[in-house]
């Protein structure tokens, strides 16, 4: 089953804002960041075959925000867990789909 990632997702009582930044990766060295203060996670569309970790990286980044998980800031914690739920995605056999998303312009 193929999902389409929607601009928004809920997380807790709050929106997050999902988008694309280009060139994000040669500005700051990520594929993707989250903005805690604007609710929006930003993930560089210029790294295709990263699209998909890099979205669970950053959700997992603001569940753990919103939910006060204590290894918010903890990468290699948040890797792991991306890692867990691509697994899971694909053995349910659901394909995340990151396309068409806002283009959004560095701050
Ligand atoms: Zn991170």
């Amino acid at each position: 089953m193929k999902v389409k990632v929607p601009k928004t997702i809920r997380i807790g009582a709050l929106d997050y804002d999902i988008g694309f930044q280009r060139n994000l990766r040669l500005r700051t060295d990520y594929l993707g960041t989250c903005d805690y203060q604007l609710k929006e996670i930003s993930i560089d569309p210029e790294y295709p075959k990263t699209l998909v970790d890099t979205f669970l990286h950053e959700v997992i980044h603001m569940i753990c925000e919103n939910y006060k998980l204590p290894f918010r800031s903890n990468e290699d914690m948040v890797n792991r867990l991306a890692h867990g739920f691509k697994e899971l995605f694909d053995a349910l056999d659901i394909e995340l789909l990151i396309e068409g998303l806002p283009q959004r312009q560095p701050l």
